[in-house]
Parts: structure tokens; sequence; C-alpha cells
């Protein structure tokens, strides 16, 4: 349960944003931020990319991102949306044309790069092909592929030129009487990226996609997210994020996911909160917690696990989770259960122990928000 009432200090006060549809997930207003990825399969590897997109899904992503680089892949998307359990935004770029066959075949949304789309006349008839669809669309800057003109007025890459480029995109679309979109202002550099989407968010009431691309494999990348987009969301900015790393697509919804828990805006699963250890810990922190972040993956019920090595933190944290475990020495520890002391549990028995306790208080929280729903 959100503490925020009584920690003011915790309070994240998102920018108001209108509210979209991708398919039937509401982005923007006060929906819950989403959480988006991108298959990195050969889209015409049907099997292959529909069971990306499944275990994307079943990480946690609300959302996942499709390239659709050639005809043949426009072909595929049919299949992949007809099998996907979320909804598919489709990834065109230079080919304005894959952006209608997109529309045609399914997809919840097109996300076009106004720096390679064409003229006005070919983002007309990838609008009027969203329109006959029902499709939301996504005005995806980079600062990697701005327009020309663009980038001989500014001289190089910039958060102006690239806000410039968005607010131009948004107004062919408002000419054409299309509403129904969210922008990204897109770089591999945290503070340009940063600067552009801080201008962005005063510029325009469209819900915001927050990115930071190219951002690195799955360490530096992480940290380079979790600095960028970390720092967008706790001002308030973003109604949908994806997280960029050269890794699998699941680890990208993983990391996604634990930016949007670390600031408290979204809960899903285990929230495990450890200790690093060191010489006073009772039993082996690391290992334990390595053991029990894989044993736990199940649990999408949004809850906290502390396990902590010695009497040092171990009370003061169990205080705050809904279970806990703390070293004690001679081979056992204390569990605590919302907070309490509740037993003493032996170090080698701890890990099936904790995982039953978990899913025990899982199951309880799952029948209080289904009787909740009822009542409703
Ligand atoms: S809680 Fe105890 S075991 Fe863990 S790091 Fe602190 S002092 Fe060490």
């Amino acid at each position: 349960m959100s503490l925020n009432h009584v920690r003011p200090w915790r309070n994240i006060y998102r920018r108001s944003s209108r509210q979209i549809m991708v398919g039937n997930v509401p982005v923007g207003g006060d929906a819950p931020i989403s959480v988006q990825t991108m298959t990195n399969t050969v889209t015409t590897d049907i099997p292959g990319t529909i069971a990306q997109v499944q275990a994307a899904a079943e990480a946690g992503a609300d959302i996942v991102r499709v390239s659709v680089p050639d005809q043949a892949s426009s072909k595929a998307l049919k299949e992949i949306v007809a099998e996907s359990p979320v909804p598919i935004v489709a990834d065109i770029h230079f080919h304005y044309k894959r952006g209608i066959e997109a529309a045609e075949a399914g997809a919840a949304c097109l996300r076009i790069n106004p720096g390679n789309i064409g003229d006005e006349t070919r983002v007309r008839e990838v609008i009027k092909a969203a329109r006959d669809h029902g499709c939301s669309m996504r005005i995806g800057v980079n600062a990697g592929s701005l327009e020309k003109h663009l980038l001989e007025k500014y001289g190089e890459p910039c958060p102006d030129a690239m806000v410039e480029s968005g607010l131009d995109h948004i107004k062919v679309l408002q000419d054409n009487d299309f509403h129904e979109f969210k922008i990204s202002c897109k770089a591999s550099d945290v503070f340009m990226a940063a600067a552009a989407y801080q201008q962005l968010a005063e510029a325009t009431d469209a819900p915001i996609h927050l990115g930071i691309t190219e951002a690195g494999g799955l360490v530096s990348g992480t940290i380079k997210s979790a600095i960028g987009l970390g720092n967008l969301l706790w001002m308030g900015i973003g109604d949908t994020i994806r997280v960029s790393l050269s890794a699998d697509p699941v680890e990208e919804v993983k990391v996604g996911y634990e930016i949007l828990k670390s600031l408290g805006l979204r809960h899903r699963g285990v929230n495990i909160i450890s200790c690093p250890s060191c010489a006073r810990q009772g039993f082996d922190v690391i290992k334990t917690v390595e053991t029990l972040e894989k044993r736990l993956e199940h649990i999408k019920t949004p809850m906290s696990l502390s396990i902590i090595g010695c009497v040092v933190n171990g009370p003061g944290e169990a205080l705050m989770t809904d279970v806990g475990f703390t070293g004690g020495g001679a081979g056992s520890g204390m569990v605590y259960l919302a907070g309490k002391a509740s037993h003493k549990m032996s170090n080698e028995q701890m890990i099936d122990h904790i995982v039953e306790e978990v899913e025990k208080k899982a199951a309880e929280i799952d029948a209080a928000e289904a009787e909740v729903q009822a009542a409703e």
C-alpha cells in the first residue's frame, strides 16, 4: 500500500497530459505509466517474434513495438498482432507505405520518425490510414536522425532542434484533425534527452513517451536510463517508457519496472530490499537474494520483502515490508510478517519458507483486492 499520503516527500506530481489509447492501453492522463519494449527478432520470423512478444508481456510489458522495415514484415505483422497478448506498435522509418500497411495489419499505434518519413503529403496518407484503422501514432523524434533543415539551422543536434522537429509534426497531425498521438524526443546523451523532454513537456499536452536511446548494454544502459528517465519521471514527466538496452527485451521490461518501482510510480511483483552484506551477516545474503529473485519471478502481486544480514538494519527494514528475514546467528534468523517479528527459522530452510510466506501473502493481497473490486 502506498504511504505517500503520510510521507509527502515521496510524492511525485505528474504533468497533466491528454490521454490516448494504444489499443486497449490508456497512455497519458491518470493512466499508470506503461512499460514498453521492442522485439529484436527479424519480423518475418513470425514464431520467433511472437515468442519474444509473449515473453515480454509475461515479464510485464504493457505494449510491444515491432519494426516494419519492408512489405514482408507488414504481412508478418498481421499474424503477430493476432497472437499478441498486448497492443503492438509498428516502428516505421523511411517508407511511409509501411505505415499504411501496418495500420491495415492491425497495429495499435504507428511510430513515425519525422526526420525520415518524408514530406507532408506522405505523412497525411499515414494519418488517414491510422484514422481509418483506429490506430494512434507516436511522433518519435531522435537526435540522431533530425531533418536536414533543422541541422542546418542549429548546426548540430540539440534540444531546441529536437523540440522544433516534434512540434512541427504535432502541427501536421493537428492540422489534419488527428489528436491520438504521443511524442518522444530521444537522444543517447542523457543531458540532451532530459533538456529536450523538459522543453517538450512545457510545449505540448500530448502524452510523452520517454526513452534514452541506444543507452548501451545491460549495466551501463540501465544506469544511464535510470538517471535520465528517473530524473524526468521524478519531475512528473513521462506517460510511457521504454528502456533501450543492447540486451533481451525481457531485461528492458524488468529495468523499466524497477525504475518505476524505485519511484513508487508503479508496482509489480516482489520488491526485494536487501543489504549489501558484510562480516556481520548471519547467512549468505547475496546468494539468498539471487535465489529468491528467481524463485519469486512468478509473483505479480505488488509486495515487499526484506532480506537483511543482521539485526543492525534487519528489524527496521522489516518494519516497512510485508515479509522479512533478518539473520541472527547460530544458523537461524527471524521471520517478520507485516512488520512484526513472527517466528525463528533455520538458515537451511529459510529460502523455501520465505517463498511460501510470500506466496501466502500474495494470495491474501489478491483476495482482498478481489473483494474490493467485487464491492465496487
Ligand atoms: S545489515 Fe548487517 S549484515 Fe547487512 S550490511 Fe548491514 S551490518 Fe552488514
